[in-house]
């Protein structure tokens, strides 16, 4: 049996690559959001999958909700092989942490805290069950928009959370203290949920599978790199 932890399972992209993985039954996988009882697709997904799913509360912006999501992977599992830090926030154009003129600091932390601090912190608390893991691996679902070389003029608060989640990365992947267990970045592409919008380029089923993909068939010398969904590798 391997084990996966997944953050922002109940919709998006966090929802289909739950789906995927969950038709392999060698996964035991822990699809946590925030709140397991108004996550409907995910109940339905786990009564009729092949894999072990199991619904997880986790805020990943609260310490508790993260020491007792990691506390029952500890009792129930005692290992973890994958750990996707899926779950994220893009505020919209309005939002204080976005557009120049009405940045403030609560808004713009806000950004940062939920989508670079709460995975570091996420990966720290699950650091030993990773490394009781084989060929551990976290993914940061992060975001073309947070490269540095390819920065545009809006956005200053997702842009700057995903540079930050980008670096955190690329420290886990050279840290000692994380022996053996690889990380890697990606961008899932403009996608079709309801952060990227209708209009955007491809279905969240075409960005899990890439995703899915590339999980599948890393290697040792992926770890700390930034890859697109569909494999090709992006400047930071
Ligand atoms: P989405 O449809 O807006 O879903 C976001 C997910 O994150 C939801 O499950 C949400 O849970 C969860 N979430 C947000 N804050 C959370 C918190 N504090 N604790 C736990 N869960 C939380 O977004 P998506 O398009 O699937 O995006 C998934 C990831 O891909 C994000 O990291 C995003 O930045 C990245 N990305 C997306 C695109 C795109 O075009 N869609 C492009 C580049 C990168 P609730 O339902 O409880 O709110």
């Amino acid at each position: 049996m391997r084990v996966m932890l997944i953050t922002g399972a109940n919709r998006g992209i966090g929802l289909e690559c739950t789906r995927l993985f969950s038709a392999d039954a060698s996964w035991r996988i822990y699809a946590s959001c925030r709140e397991p009882q108004r996550a409907l697709q995910l109940q339905s997904l786990a009564r009729g999958c092949a894999a072990d799913l199991r619904i997880l509360a986790l805020d990943i912006t609260d310490s508790l909700s993260m020491q007792a999501a990691v506390g029952r992977l500890r009792d129930e599992a005692g290992r973890l092989d994958l750990l996707i830090n899926n779950a994220g926030i893009f505020p919209k154009g309005t939002h204080q942490s976005q557009r120049l003129g009405a940045l403030g600091a609560e808004a713009l932390t806000q950004v940062i805290a939920t989508n670079a601090v709460a995975p570091l912190l996420l990966t720290q608390a699950c650091r030993e069950l990773l490394q009781g893991g084989e060929e551990a691996c976290v993914v940061m679902v992060s975001s073309g928009m947070g490269s540095l070389a390819r920065a545009g003029g809006n956005a200053y608060g997702y842009r700057m959370s995903k540079a930050a989640m980008n670096m955190a990365m690329r420290v886990l992947a050279h840290d000692p203290a994380m022996d053996g267990v690889h990380s890697f970045a990606v961008h899932p592409g403009w996608v079709r949920t309801d952060m990227g919008g209708a209009a955007a380029d491809i279905s969240a089923r075409e960005s899990a599978q890439g995703l899915q993909a590339l999980i599948t068939n890393r290697k040792a010398r992926d770890s700390g790199k930034f890859f697109r969904y569909d494999g090709m590798e992006l400047e930071w």
